[in-house]
């Protein structure tokens, strides 16, 4: 039996190495730093500052993504909010930082509007399978399904609507979150968009930039204006080939871009594709006849959560859904045929 594990995900993690950078040659730019973090490569391209500036702008990016990760997100390093709340689990709770409560009402909300379907408390499906270490790129023969009963007792520690909260009501700042015994968070779904946002209030605080385009991993920012007019051309992967695109986004100012697809991270095995957006009800990797879902949103947070939503949903659910949030969506399904929302026509090139 072989499995093969494929992603575009680097495995090199915790510390981000810089590639490249300051590959610019005139002052305004554009200058280019290429980066890993959180599992990911990350390009930064901005245009308008001096190379010291755009340097510094990078740096300051790169301490961005630290801090998100080490003292917010992970749930690896000790020194997370995450991790202390995982392993608060089954215990007195913890009291929640402003921002984490911020992003946890948010998850939670569209744990709500998506009837269970995104659920960041899949933490210990997530870790059942297994997911990060299908980051390698490398062939193997160790990946096993799990069984019927690991999957249904990770599910039955696994559910939002598990947590509760002292005082109950919206999270905010002080808020105790008390996760029962065996629930773990997991926040892999809107990392990558937090991170855009985290990065545009960056960007949005130099006024020296005037344009810039961030690629972190499957999720994309763009902001301000090209040099010379015209708008940001981004594709939208095509799953078939990922190196090509099923079309390419025409976008002014700032727009965040995210994509959720089973061409990523995956495990195949004996012809099957295993890959890492779970349905919460079944604990398998969803089927719901998508390949990838690209949403198109003003924020971050909401663009990357969305699209796993999204693709979980499937196309009738996910159209309604983006719709509450004022997103676009389009979904490329599992025969190629494209659905999408009907203003996202308006941004296609
Ligand atoms: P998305 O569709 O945005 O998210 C899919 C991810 O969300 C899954 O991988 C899972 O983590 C989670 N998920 C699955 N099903 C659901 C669901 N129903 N509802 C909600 N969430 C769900 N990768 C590594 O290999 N090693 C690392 O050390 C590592 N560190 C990371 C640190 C941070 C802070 C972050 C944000 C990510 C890190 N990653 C790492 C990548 C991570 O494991 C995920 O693979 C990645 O975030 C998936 O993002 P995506 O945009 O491809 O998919
Ligand atoms: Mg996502």
């Amino acid at each position: 039996m072989k499995a093969f594990f494929r992603t575009g995900v680097l495995r090199i993690l915790a510390v981000m190495t810089v590639l490249c950078c300051g590959c610019g040659k005139e002052a305004g730019g554009p200058w280019e730093s290429v980066d890993v973090a959180m599992g990911t490569m990350v390009q930064l391209r901005i245009y308008g500052p001096e190379e010291k500036r755009a340097q510094e702008i990078f740096g300051q990016a790169k301490e961005i993504l630290r801090s998100l990760e080490e003292e917010e997100l992970s749930w690896r390093l000790e020194t997370s909010e995450v991790y202390r709340l995982n392993a608060s689990a089954g215990g007195e709770g913890e009291a929640l930082s402003a921002e984490m409560a911020r992003i946890l009402q948010t998850c939670l909300e569209l744990y709500e509007e998506s009837e269970g379907a995104f659920d960041v408390t899949l933490g210990a499906l997530v870790r059942l399978w297994n997911i990060d270490s299908w980051a390698g790129g490398q062939e193997t023969g160790d990946f096993r399904v799990p069984s019927a009963e690991s999957l249904e007792k990770a599910l039955g520690d696994s559910g939002s609507g598990k947590l509760q909260s002292l005082p109950e009501g919206p999270l905010r700042e002080g808020t105790r979150l008390l996760l029962p015994e065996g629930l773990q968070l997991d926040l892999g779904a809107v990392g990558k968009g937090l991170a855009l946002s985290r990065i545009l209030a960056l960007l949005e605080d130099s006024p020296e930039v005037s344009g810039a385009v961030i690629y972190l991993g499957g999720s994309v920012l763009t902001y301000g204006s090209r040099p010379g007019g015209g708008s940001w051309k981004i594709g939208i992967a095509d799953p078939s080939a990922p190196g090509s695109s099923v079309g390419v986004l025409a976008l002014e100012g700032q727009w965040c871009v995210s994509t959720s697809g089973d061409y990523e991270r995956y495990v195949e095995q004996d012809g099957v594709r295993w890959h890492h957006i779970l349905d919460p009800d079944t604990g398998m990797p969803a089927r719901s006849g998508v390949r990838s879902a690209t949403i198109l949103s003003g924020d971050g947070l909401l663009s990357d959560g969305l699209s796993t939503a999204c693709f979980i949903l499937g196309p009738e659910k996910g159209l309604e859904l983006a719709e509450k949030y004022g997103a676009e969506v389009l979904f490329v399904l599992e025969e190629g045929e494209i659905v999408m929302s009907e203003g996202m026509g308006a941004f296609l090139d």
